[in-house]
């Protein structure tokens, strides 16, 4: 039978885990902080931000939010993050993308402290990842790796396809399916024949942004399905949440698979939560905590 991989128990899993070793930090007199800067009014990017702020807390961490203005200029920008990277007090930071058009992101980005930069998505953990050394691990491609290694163990040796070559889901995914000895493949908008190559996969990542486009017939028999897609749909007039996988066809022939709603999402946040505390450690000397990294 089709085993389904709940995220959302995982993800509270992985924030209780979390929640342990903040409050063995706090009796030391550390206590991790994560600042978030949002830039502007975008609805969707204000709701993220107002579930981080929340699950911060949860777990006992600080949490430290600035909402700027969506007319800021980057040099008031650039001089918050160089503010927060003084900051002893701040572990993580992180800038809610997509920024206003007249910011450049790229800039903003590499203007973050490497070893605070919780997203992963600094041109200096992009490196250290793509050479297999430590690094802040983006949190969206963390979670998949840690749910897969959950399910299966090792992953040495099995195929993986991963549909989508972003630098922030395709890419890093790819570099800790390697990492892990997968033997992998990057398929993206001009492969060819991509259902024959989706079939070779013991493990389909889709990051496509297409929804429901993976069908069964993407679905080698028996091979792990982990849908990263976030697509809002109209279906009989009402509004809804599917994913890049089509997942009842695909369900009926995968051995495990990710629903969306309840799958990769709530990792995310999840692993937000852990490269924070991840950060913490390290600026303070301490070991990490085993099973939140990479
Ligand atoms: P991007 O749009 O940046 O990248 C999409 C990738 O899919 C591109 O590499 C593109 O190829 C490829 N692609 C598009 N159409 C096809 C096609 N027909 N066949 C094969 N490949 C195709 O998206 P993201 O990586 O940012 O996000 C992917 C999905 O994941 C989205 O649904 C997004 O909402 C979701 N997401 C979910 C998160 C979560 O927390 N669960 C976090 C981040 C994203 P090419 O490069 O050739 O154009």
């Amino acid at each position: 039978m089709t085993k389904v991989i709940d995220g959302k128990a995982f993800a509270a899993k992985v924030r209780a885990e979390v929640a342990t070793h903040v409050a063995a930090l706090k009796e030391k007199g550390i206590v991790p902080g994560l600042a978030v800067v949002l830039v502007g009014e975008d609805p969707a990017s204000k709701v993220y931000v107002k579930n981080k702020h929340a699950s911060t807390v949860e777990v006992g961490m600080n949490s430290y939010e600035h909402r700027l203005d969506a007319g800021t200029s980057e040099a008031d920008l650039l001089a918050l993050i160089d503010r927060l990277n003084g900051d002893a007090a701040v572990h993580g930071i992180l800038v809610q993308l997509p920024l206003p058009g007249h910011l450049n992101s790229e800039l903003v980005i590499n203007r973050i402290d490497p070893a605070k930069d919780v997203d992963g998505f600094h041109i200096s953990n992009v490196g250290l990842l793509g050479t297999g050394q430590k690094s802040m691990v983006p949190c969206t491609p963390l979670g998949c790796l840690m749910m897969l290694r959950d399910h299966h163990g090792s992953l040495a040796g099995l195929n993986a396809v991963v549909v989508g070559r972003s630098n922030i889901v395709g890419k890093p995914m790819a570099q800790l399916l390697l990492g892990d000895s997968c033997t992998v493949t990057i398929a993206h908008s001009r492969t060819k024949d991509l259902e024959a190559v989706c079939r070779g996969a013991d493990i389909l990542v889709a990051a496509v942004g297409r929804p429901e486009m993976i069908t069964g017939a993407f679905v080698k028999p028996g091979a792990t399905v982990i849908d990263v897609g976030i697509n809002r749909i109209e279906r009989d007039g009402k509004g809804k949440i599917v994913g890049d996988v089509h997942y009842e066809s695909a369900a009926a022939v995968a051995g495990a698979i990710t629903p969306v709603p309840g799958g990769v999402g709530p990792m995310t946040i999840a692993c937000l939560l852990a490269n924070t505390l991840t950060a913490c450690c390290r600026s303070n000397g301490l070991a990490e905590p085993k099973g939140l990294t990479a």
